[in-house]
């Protein structure tokens, strides 16, 4: 199992920055938009080297699904292992990959299942010149949320960067199952103005389009596998929209069986803005219907 790389070299010295996509099977916008940035520079006008593996995780992009066929997820597995089931393979690879970049971008989306409001996150690492490179790459990549989160997070992409003090931000951008062209442009446009941030082509940088800028230091901030989980399997009708605000107590939706026999409200665990909202409607026992982050 080989991770599919691309690399353009520049025609000047500077930094070899690796962007990924595909690290889930289901995230379409973060592959279509890396494989046009990777035909659109120009080696003349690069200074230093940009790597992309538009899809990390084939097996799973195959089966159109979040994972491959052993059901574990890429995001949790590094830094796998060389001979373990395929998930655990390619987590080997791409760590290998990731320790051999300067800086790192990994693009996600909300998958088949969910959207997720427009981000662009990092972890809260010690190392302060790290962290304010990371800082600095996600404000350029100019998203509307800004989104610092607990670095202790294991089995990441990012924990392999964080342990080998490499600066590295994710973006995540709606999902849906969709290829949505503003997303694909949203994503061109960022890693454009990462690159030009760290001084490898020359673009004048956009208005910024952030809206607000988090740093959450609380243990667990950015699993958002664990918030609001649905108490039945059943139906999911949202009565909230993404991005929409919430407070405290009220109805983020309902979740009923098929003749509504049995019926239950799901109530927002905390107040503020909808950053995740599930949009399959078909809802398990114990998943996440939504994650609502504390934003003024
Ligand atoms: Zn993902």
């Amino acid at each position: 199992m080989a991770v599919q790389t691309k690399t353009i070299t520049g025609d000047a010295a500077g930094p070899n920055l690796l962007i990924t996509g595909g690290v889930h099977g289901d995230e379409f916008e973060p592959m279509v938009a890396l494989r046009q940035l990777a035909e659109l520079l120009d080696p003349s006008a690069l200074r230093g080297s940009l790597t992309v593996a538009p899809v990390v995780n084939e097996p799973a992009f195959i089966r159109g699904e979040r994972c491959a066929e052993d059901g574990l997820d890429l995001a949790r597995t590094c830094p796998g292992s060389p001979d373990g089931t395929v998930t655990e393979r390619i987590a080997h690879e791409l760590s290998g990959v990731i320790r051999g970049a300067d800086f790192y971008i990994d693009l996600h989306t909300g998958g088949n299942i969910m959207d997720v409001w427009p981000l662009t996150g990092y972890k809260l690492v010690d190392d302060p010149e790290v962290l304010e490179q990371q800082r600095r790459m996600a404000r350029a990549f100019n998203l509307p949320l800004v989104w610092g989160t607990d670095a202790k997070l294991e089995g990441r992409t990012l924990s392999i960067a964080r342990d080998a003090k490499i600066p590295a931000i994710y973006a995540e951008y709606l999902g849906s199952g969709r290829c949505s062209p503003e997303g694909v442009q949203a994503y061109l446009d960022g890693c454009l103005n990462v690159m030009a941030e760290l001084g490898m082509i020359d673009r004048e940088l956009p208005p910024s389009r952030i809206v607000h800028e988090v740093e959450d230091h609380r243990e667990g901030a950015g699993h958002m596998q664990v918030r609001n989980l649905s108490p039945m399997t059943g139906f999911f009708e949202a009565a909230v929209e993404l991005g929409g605000r919430v407070e405290s107590g009220e109805p983020l939706g309902v979740i009923s069986d098929p003749l509504g026999a049995r019926r239950e409200t799901v109530l927002a665990s905390e107040s503020g803005v909808v950053i995740v909202l599930r949009t399959f409607s078909r809802v398990i026992e114990g998943e996440s219907l939504a994650v609502v982050l504390d934003l003024i």
